[in-house]
């Protein structure tokens, strides 16, 4: 799992990698950034890139790893976050990595395992969506909820400035909120001068069943704005789904077109899953400091 990209590289080794074929590229960089860190290295060099790039074509099968967790560049310090919890990528790599889902996409795939085999998962802390949630098996974008509040409106306009969406309008002397415009940004709250506008909840919205390839197809969103604790939980009960339902390593979204998405939501319902293990890790508590 990466949170975007930390890693220093020289510029050899930022040419050595524009000609790696596109289609791996991401993942390649991924790869080289991790083995970088393993052996100690703080700068990334042609030749790491070279060892990399020869093991993704010689042997393609070794580096599936049954999953990708991807993130957008929100904790570099991107102002946009809807909302701040450090601790959920690496929870939810816990959460799919101690499914195996390589040794089970091996016993039910076809053929040798490739990269377009890989259950994905996306995380993007705003609406902006940087990471592509919406082509991932399963996206996950942050949330934050305004509602309006008995503060006084000045009618200064900043949250209607604020709002690409048109979602804020002013049919008397305080704002009022059409939540099905509504991207959850969180924008007028920030905008807002006085707290007529304020944050009523934070979380993530869900997205399943996304992806590209032959027959591409946006992901579908779940109901419901998540806290964090929730998003854990859905993830395990859209994997035992998957799980449950993948016969020849067919991605998320061409199960759901099976199963439809009602049967994923009686799932999602149930209290317990299949396939749960220990996590090392606690979710950190949600903070919102976007200041006023
Ligand atoms: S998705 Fe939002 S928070 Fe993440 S990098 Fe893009 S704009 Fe920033
Ligand atoms: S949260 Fe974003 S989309 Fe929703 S009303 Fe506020 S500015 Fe508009
Ligand atoms: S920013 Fe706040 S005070 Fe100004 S118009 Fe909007 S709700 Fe009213």
């Amino acid at each position: 799992m990466t949170r975007g990209s930390y890693m220093k590289w020289t510029q050899e080794a930022n040419e050595a990698l524009s000609k790696v074929p596109f289609f791996v590229r991401k993942l390649v960089r991924k790869r080289i950034e991790e083995e970088t860190t393993r052996v100690g290295a703080a700068l990334v060099r042609p030749e790491h890139v070279q060892a990399a790039k020869e093991r993704f074509l010689n042997r393609m099968e070794d580096e599936v790893r049954g999953y990708q967790v991807e993130t957008c560049f929100g904790p570099t310090g991107c102002p946009n976050r809807a909302i701040i919890c450090e601790g959920l990528p690496r929870v939810l790599e816990e959460t799919v990595a101690c499914r195996d889902l390589r040794s089970f996409l091996k016993k039910v795939a076809q053929g040798e395992l490739k990269m377009h085999h890989e259950f994905r998962i996306s995380l993007s802390d705003c609406p902006n969506a940087c990471s592509r949630p919406q082509i991932a098996d399963i996206g996950i974008i942050g949330a934050c909820k305004p509602a309006a509040t008995s503060e006084e409106c000045t009618l200064c306009g900043a949250c209607t400035a604020a709002c690409r969406e048109e979602a804020i309008s002013f049919p008397g002397d305080a704002p009022v909120l059409d939540y099905s415009r509504c991207v959850f940004c969180g924008k007028c709250i920030g905008a807002c001068p006085t707290g007529a506008i304020a944050q009523d909840a934070t979380g993530y919205r869900i997205l399943v069943g996304g992806k590209l390839g032959r027959h591409p197809q946006l992901a579908m969103e779940l109901p419901g704005i998540h806290p964090e604790k929730d998003v854990i939980r859905i993830v395990n009960r859209c994997l035992d789904h998957y799980q449950r339902h993948c016969t020849e390593g067919e991605r998320f979204g061409e199960i759901l077109e099976k199963t439809g998405i009602g049967a994923l939501l009686e799932d999602v319902q149930t209290p317990t899953g299949t396939a749960n293990c220990r996590l090392s890790g606690r979710v950190s508590p949600v903070r919102f400091d976007r200041g006023r």
